[in-house]
């Protein structure tokens, strides 16, 4: 499938559903793209996961803004490499750095440089780890077995639009 059909799938998608992220975050090593950076040189040509940029320019249409949150130990071979996919300058934030921290000081770092709430974010990475972390702070995360696709799209705008209806003790609460 080509980027443009994966673009027009993936908006016909986002127009299905109501509630909508703010802000779309991504892992970089296997889930935008099928390996670890710091295993690669720069002088080499990367690729990406065969739905991702259909998916990135699909957000960007739609106004939603999207962004990367790596805990990649060679920042500069992954900004060399989203440089020479022609997709660095679609990225509000770039939070690339190694950390103990299972990525939570990635977010608070997005969190400060865009404004957008946890609650409006959605995130996708292939480590459950991060998952759990980040989930934990508010945030929208979805484990992606082999790469961000369609159907990790699907699923994580179906699994953002119920978090976001308020629960039925919360509905309760403000009667
Ligand atoms: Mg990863």
């Amino acid at each position: 499938m080509g980027d443009e059909k994966v673009k027009d799938d993936a908006l016909k998608m986002l127009g299905l559903f109501q509630v909508l992220p703010r802000l779309v975050v991504f892992d970089l090593d296997y889930t935008l793209w099928p390996f670890y950076c710091e295993c690669r040189s720069k002088r080499e040509m990367p690729s990406l996961y065969p739905h991702a940029k259909g998916i990135l320019h699909a957000l960007k249409d739609k106004g939603i803004d999207v962004a990367v949150a790596s805990r990649s130990p060679t920042p500069d071979i992954a900004k060399t490499f989203l440089d020479k996919l022609g997709i660095q300058s679609m990225f509000v934030a770039q939070e690339i750095f190694s950390s103990w921290t299972h990525k939570t000081e990635h977010f608070q770092r997005i969190h400060r440089r865009t404004g957008v709430p946890f609650s409006s974010m959605l995130f996708f990475d292939d480590e459950d780890r991060n998952i759990d972390a980040v989930s934990k702070m508010g945030v929208t995360s979805i484990f992606v077995g082999n790469g961000v696709n369609l159907g990790a799209l699907r699923q994580g705008l179906a699994t953002f639009t119920q978090n976001s209806v308020p629960s039925e003790t919360e509905r309760n609460k403000r009667k």
